[in-house]
């Protein structure tokens, strides 16, 4: 192999003409490195600079090697964008010291008015005998970078000004249930009292498994769950939070998620509104049916005192004639007991309290109830099979099954007489623990362009509908931990299902499959 004596093919003792070649061809290798590279002296003169120097600091060649690095004091920053003093310039601190500088990174305003930011290193120059003959200093850009970065820290910002002033409290937990960050805190609480807390330390006790559950569908299977829980603690107690449990994943690929990200809505006052509306809606319908009912006991009532007339009466021989008269009244005076019975189940507050109840009773209830508005030319069919007890609160589950019960009715106004059938009938999913109640008419049907919107409050299709009574049903039974579906065939009829839980722990419903 032949030896490089003569790197560049320069000789020793070179000509003029080598050395032109030589530093073409040193300005050659220059003008291809990467970065800025810029030769000053020891009076701090520019001497030379690469197309990359130039082109960074946005100078032109001749205007460069004119100044001073003095004479850029005032158009360059520090980091922080403060002004940067040229006693700070890496180049500088070589010129007084004629040591190796570390890096860094300085923004320069360049004539155009534009600021390029680059990483800025210095080492001494020396000549053969080793004194310094100025700084070599090099700089790599990194505006693009600093830009992205800016970029970043300005979205991060917009967001968690967004996030602390959102109404909802944004808390994300990690894999290990633990709190990582939250966008605003509960009153009385410090950062200290949240940050590496349990997930569910401001939760009541009745929710913790359920917010556990939640937590772990959640982050094991990528879904987003919906829980309304109630706080715990001084600041929560008495407050109710829909919380929405958000996979945040990170890879593409990666088992289950890298966080939770929880949307906690405080929904107390839209509860309080809602049990007030409900309280109104009840009352109007024990209004709505009265009228009905007083109508409905008139019948025994009038059938009572006939027979209580005939017995006091003279026409009215003693021994089994006056018994059966006095029999016959004991009877009407009885259905009139069922049905002020029956009034009173509606009537009774409607507390918050689960029990366990037997639906197929309060079926019945209701079915008597709204009788008298159904019941006209109506054929009601009941298929009411054994069924384990349900945890309801009576009353407010007989004034769903009664704004059913109606609403079929009044979906069947325009159906000829024979055609008008309402069928209840009952049946169970054990595997979730839950009871179902189908109600079918053969009512007008909904159209499928309503069918998303009969469960929002104040939707109705009817003259002198209110659209309170679905979206009262779903709520009432949602608080039971039931739901309630609809299935429906324009021109067909309608069939609502009521699903009732039999356990005590109501399922959380997955709500919509995560963002891809
Ligand atoms: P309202 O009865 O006051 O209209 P609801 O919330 O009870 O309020 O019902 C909302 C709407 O749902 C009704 O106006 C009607 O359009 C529709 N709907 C409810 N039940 C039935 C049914 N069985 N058949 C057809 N439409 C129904």
């Amino acid at each position: 192999m032949e030896s490089r004596t003569r790197p560049f093919g320069i000789d020793p003792e070179p000509t003029r003409v080598d050395l032109e070649q030589r530093a073409s061809l040193v300005r050659v290798i220059l003008d291809a490195v990467p970065g800025g590279v810029v030769h000053v002296a020891t009076d701090g003169s520019v001497v030379e600079a690469n197309a990359e120097a130039l082109r960074i600091l946005g100078y032109r060649f001749d205007d460069l090697t004119q100044r001073f690095i003095s004479s850029f004091e005032t158009t360059t920053l520090r980091e922080d964008g403060s002004p940067c003093p040229v006693a700070e310039y890496p180049v500088a601190r070589v010129l007084a010291t004629g040591e190796p500088q570390e890096p860094v990174t300085i923004g320069v305003q360049r004539p155009d008015g534009t600021t390029s930011w680059a990483i800025f290193r210095a080492v001494p120059a020396r000549g053969a005998d080793g004194t310094l003959t100025g700084a070599i200093v090099t700089f790599l850009d990194i505006t693009e970078r600093k830009r992205a970065e800016e970029k970043l820290r300005r979205s991060e910002a917009m967001w968690r000004s967004l996030a602390s002033n959102l109404p909802d409290i944004i808390i994300l937990v990690g894999r290990d249930s633990r709190i990582v960050s939250v966008s605003r805190l509960f009153p009385g609480l410090s950062p200290d009292d949240v940050i590496g807390a349990h997930g569910h330390a401001f939760v009541h006790a009745d929710y913790v498994d359920d917010w556990q559950r939640c937590f772990e569908t959640a982050l094991i299977e990528r879904e987003v769950v919906r829980l309304e829980l109630r706080g715990a603690g001084a600041s929560g107690a008495t407050s109710w939070y829909e919380t929405t449990f958000v996979p945040i994943v990170d890879a593409p690929g990666a088992e289950g998620a890298e966080l939770v990200m929880l949307v906690a809505r405080d929904v107390t006052e839209r509860r309080r509104m809602v049990a007030g509306v409900a309280e109104k809606e009840r009352l109007a319908s024990i209004g709505m049916l009265s009228a009905s009912v007083a109508h409905e006991i008139m019948n025994p009532l009038t059938y009572v005192l006939a027979n209580l007339d005939f017995a006091l009466s003279d026409r009215c021989p003693p021994g089994a004639r006056k018994t059966k008269a006095l029999l016959d009244a004991r009877e009407g005076a009885g259905r009139m007991q069922q049905i002020v019975w029956d009034l009173r189940a509606l009537g009774r507050s409607g507390s918050e309290e689960l029990f366990y109840v037997d639906v197929r009773a309060v079926i019945e209830t209701a079915l008597r109830l709204a009788g008298p508005e159904v019941a006209k030319n109506v054929h009601v069919s009941v298929d009411l099979g054994e069924v384990p007890g349900v945890l309801a609160s009576e009353s407010r589950l007989c004034q769903v099954f009664i704004n059913i019960f109606v609403n079929a009715a009044h979906a069947m106004t325009e159906r000829p007489v024979g055609e008008r059938a309402i069928h209840v009938r009952t049946r169970t999913d054990d595997a979730a623990s839950l009871v179902g109640v189908d109600v079918s008419d053969t009512g007008v049907g909904i159209e499928p362009e309503h069918l998303g919107r009969i469960f929002d409050p104040f939707f109705t299709t009817k003259q002198t509908g209110t659209g309170l009574g679905l979206s009262i049903s779903k709520e009432s039974l949602e608080r039971m931990g039931g739901r309630i579906e609809v299935d429906s065939r324009p021109g067909q009829g309608t069939t609502f299902t009521v699903w009732l839980s039999t356990t005590r722990l109501p399922a959380a419903h997955a709500v919509a499959p995560p963002a891809p």
